[in-house]
Order: C-alpha cells, then structure tokens, then sequence
C-alpha cells in the first residue's frame, strides 16, 4: 500500500493537518508503481526533500489506460447522462470549497507561490473552472442539418474515449482543472501525469475526485518521470487524445510520439516570450503596476509572463523610473508570510537556468538595471530583475526564461513596434496600454498572439479560450473552444423515403 504524507501547517496563514496519498490511482484504488519505487518531492524554499511519491512506468499506464477503457465504455462516456456528469462536476467543486486552504498550502509548499495567491488565484480559478464546464456537461449540442426532404440528417459529438493529460509544475492545480474540466464534462475517461516536481496538489484533487463518487477508472492518475511515463502516455495506441502543458521542446516529442503510434489528437500548450507594449498616451502608472504583474506574477513562472517590455520613448524615462521603483516593493521570500508576492523558483535546475540567463544579458551587453541577485542562503530565490539596453538578437530578449526577468525597450514609432512585438518564435500573449481605443485595437488586432490583453494583464476567464500562435501551441483551452477537443463529430443520414 502506498504510504501518506501527513503533515501540520502552522504558519500565519493557515494552520491545519493534512493528508496526501502518494501513490497511482488507478481503477478507484490507491496503488504502488509496478516497480515499488520512489520520486524525491523537494520544498524549493529550502532544497531539502520533504517526502516521496510512488513512481509510475509504462506497465502502469497500461493498467491505467485499460481501466479507463473498461469505465469508458461501461460506466461513462456514452453510458452518463450529462445531468450526472454534471452533478459529480459541481460535488467536486464543493469538496474544492471546504478544502481550499489545505490546497492553497500544499501549493505553497509544493510549488513556492505564496499562500495568498495560490488562495486567490489558483484555487479560486479552478473550483470555477470546474463548475463552468460542470455547467456544459448537459449542453454537448450537434445539429440538424437541411439536406433533402426526404432525409434527416443530424450530428452528434461523442466523446473521443480516453485522454492522456500531461501537465507541468508552474499551476499545478489550475493546469489539472483546464484539463480535466471540458474531459469530464464530455465523458471522456482520464489518465493523468502530473509533474514529477508538484504532484501534492494532484494527489490531494484525486482522493477529493475519490470522494465526490466518480466511477472507478473514470479519472487515472499516473505518477513519474516525463521521458518514461509521459512519453507512454503520448504513445499509447488506446489513448484517443493527449493535452499538453510545458516546454515547446517536450511539446515536439509528444507530437511525434502521438503520429508515430496512433495519430491521436494532440493540443500543446507552450512556452511564450510575450511582449507588452506601452503607448506614450497610457495611463503610465496603471501600465506600470500591470506590466509589473504580467512579468513577476507566479515568480515569472508563466507561460504567457510579459517578458519584452516595450516603451514609447517619449516616456521611457518616466515608465523606467516607476517600474523600478514599483519593481523594488515586491517582497522575495517565504510563500507563507501575506507580506511577500514572490517566492522561490521551482527547483536548482529552474533556478540555475535562469542565472545563466542572467549572466548572458550582462555578457551580451545588455545592462542589469535592477536585481539579478540570489535572495537568502538556502532554496530557489531570485530578485525580481529588470535588463535595458537590449538588442533584438540577444538571448534574454529571444529565448523565454521563465523567471522574474524582463527587459525594457524603446521604441518610436506605431508601425514599427508591431514587427518588433512579433519577433518570436512564439505567440502566446500580449499587452497594449494605450488611453485611444482606436490605437490600441488596431494594434491588438496585428499582433501575432492567442491572447492579447488591453491596459490589463494575466486575466484569465473559464469561459474564455487560451492557446497560442506559432511554436507556442496547438489548439485552445478554456472556454466552449476546449469542448471540441474531446469530441468527435459524427454525421448520421437517415433515409425517410427515398428508394433505390
Ligand atoms: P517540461 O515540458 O519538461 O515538463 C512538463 C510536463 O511534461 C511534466 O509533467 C513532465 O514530466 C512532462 N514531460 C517531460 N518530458 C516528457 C516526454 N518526453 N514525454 C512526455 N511528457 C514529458 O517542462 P519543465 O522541464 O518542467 O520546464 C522546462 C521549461 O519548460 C521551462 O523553463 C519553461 O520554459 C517551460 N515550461 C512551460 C510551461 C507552460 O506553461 N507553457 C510550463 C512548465 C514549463
């Protein structure tokens, strides 16, 4: 039997027991990995490992992925009522509601956010996540297609059948509810890996899915490292489906892996190097408080963080200034102290990659304007950190970091920060801050990116689809957009009298 971590917050923020199963779920059961070993769970706000999950292997995707078979075709996808589907959804939003300080502190702990974020962004986003596609359960609509009067001839949009979902450590929890909302309301059976460096969140949802009175094998979740366990998943020739969150790197092995087995869909969501742009007509000091949290938000660990800060120069100087300033009020510490808004990167590697990235700025001779500095002695902690006088080809400027590192550059004229802004690889988001609506959506409009946000930044709506332009992604989530991607759409013609 898998063991638990059981452990006792008592902070300022929150102080309660909780308890974690650390094993696979699979068919309703906790179980051991098939080769009863371990994965190291480290706390990034010391590097020191706090506990360890049972790691998967393909034998267990297998297992998995048969048990989700069995329910697919028994117990759910066709056999459910969207009504029941529905009420399971809002159950497990409720058992979200009563718990969401034991998740918002297992966040914390796990990943390094601070409590009050996780609280406020994470959970809340996911429990209306849930309930918002809770809500399409029952609305999975086709149409009744004219063709002949003697014909009727109509659509129906079945669930695919079971899903592999792969998702990545920067939102655990809200990475888990995109996925398994528009899944779940469909009818589609999961397996679920986590990743192997924030799993607490996942594993506590899983006993709370356990709860809520899902059928066994409906929801699977796999533990392990991604090049064994998610690399099975992608290549599971009974897995219809597989969605992505992470690296643009791992998002073209999956890929692959999905057209050499069984072409099953794929969506990815991918890495960004989002621009925001700030006219000389933006209400500066809201387009320095938002640009701040579009970069520093999440500890810069988000794939649509506003990293290419560019400035019109006829208030460069002054929008700097302020950001700088603004900038040095962002406390760097422990996620569980309300007074700070950053806390530790995910891991050493995060960390030391993002200090290479830091030193190639300064050695490509870009200057550090502010930061750049490790905080403390023990765990993950970086200054919020700004660059200026950047050239276009520089790394810190091309390639995403994915940590609270921006630059900021000048720019002079409307048509020429347009082509600026959309040279990247990627397309992910944008930003543009400007008080003239005609100069702000006509530029919102040209800007190559899935997402652009107004005088805002990093709001993000259940109802409201996200995905990315270019190498950053495939496809959408979020929104009645997810819906398709877990359905297929069948054509019936049905004869009423016409005769051969
Ligand atoms: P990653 O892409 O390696 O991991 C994301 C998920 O994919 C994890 O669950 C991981 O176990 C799994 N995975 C890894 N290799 C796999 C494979 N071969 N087949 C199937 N699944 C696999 O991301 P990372 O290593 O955690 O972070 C590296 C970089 O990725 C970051 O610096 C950042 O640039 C980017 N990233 C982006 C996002 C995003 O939201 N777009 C999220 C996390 C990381």
């Amino acid at each position: 039997m898998p063991e638990t971590f059981k452990h006792t917050f008592d902070t300022p923020v929150f102080k309660g027991d909780v308890a974690v199963p650390l094993g696979l779920y699979i068919d309703g059961k906790w179980v051991d990995g098939a080769n009863k070993t371990t994965i190291d769970v480290i706390n990034p706000t010391n590097g020191k490992t706090f506990t360890k999950i049972s790691e998967g292997t393909p034998k267990d995707v297998d297992i998995a992925v048969a048990a989700a078979q069995k329910a697919f075709e028994t117990v759910w996808g066709l056999n459910t009522t969207g009504n029941d589907r529905s009420r399971l959804m809002h159950k497990l939003a409720d058992l979200m509601e009563v718990n969401e300080d034991k998740l918002a502190a297992l966040e914390a702990l796990d990943n390094g956010k601070t409590f009050v974020w996780a609280k406020r962004a994470d959970i809340a986003h996911s429990i209306t996540c849930l309930r918002y596609y809770a809500g399409w359960a029952d609305k999975i609509l086709g149409q009744v297609i004219e063709t002949s009067e003697a014909k009727l001839t109509y659509t129906r949009h079945e669930p695919v059948g079971v899903v592999g979902q792969i998702i990545p450590w920067n939102f655990p929890l809200q990475m888990m509810a995109w996925k398994i909302g528009p899944a779940l309301a469909t009818g589609c059976a999961i397996v679920m890996k986590p990743s192997e460096f924030t799993p607490l969140t996942a594993l506590f949802m899983t006993e709370l899915i356990h709860e809520a009175g899902f059928p066994p094998g409906v929801f699977n979740l796999v533990n392990g490292y991604g090049s064994v366990v998610g690399q099975a998943i992608a290549e599971h020739p009974h897995i219809e489906k597989v969605a992505f969150t992470g690296s643009t790197l791992v998002g073209r092995k999956i890929m692959e892996a999905a057209s050499k087995s069984n072409l099953k869909k794929v969506t990815l969501e991918l890495g960004g190097k989002s621009p925001t742009i700030v006219f000389d007509d933006a209400d500066v000091d809201q387009a320095v408080k938002w640009a701040a949290f579009g970069i520093y938000f999440n500890h810069g660990q988000c794939c649509c963080a506003g990293s290419r800060i560019f400035v019109h120069e006829k208030i460069y100087d002054e929008f700097l200034q302020r950001f700088t300033e603004h900038t040095k009020t962002l406390k760097v510490g422990d996620p569980f102290d309300p007074e700070n808004f950053q806390g530790p990167q995910i891991s050493q590697l995060q960390y030391d990659r993002i200090m290479g990235y830091i030193d190639s700025g300064k050695e490509q001779g870009a200057t550090l304007h502010h930061g750049g500095n490790r905080v403390g002695n023990e765990g993950f902690f970086i200054t919020p950190t700004i660059f200026t006088d950047t050239k276009p080809n520089m790394k810190i400027v091309q390639e995403e970091i994915f940590g609270p590192v921006c630059v900021v550059i000048k720019f002079k004229d409307d048509d020429d920060i347009v082509a600026q802004a959309n040279d990247s690889i990627y397309g992910l988001a944008a930003a543009v801050f400007s008080q003239n609506i005609t100069r702000a959506l006509s530029t919102a409009h040209k800007l190559k990116a899935g997402t652009v946000w107004v005088n805002t930044y990093n709001m993000l709506y259940p109802n409201v689809p996200f995905g990315g332009y270019k190498q950053s992604g495939i496809g959408r989530e979020l929104g009645e957009y997810a819906l398709s991607n877990y359905t297929a759409t069948k054509a019936v013609q049905v004869n009423l009298h016409i005769k051969m």
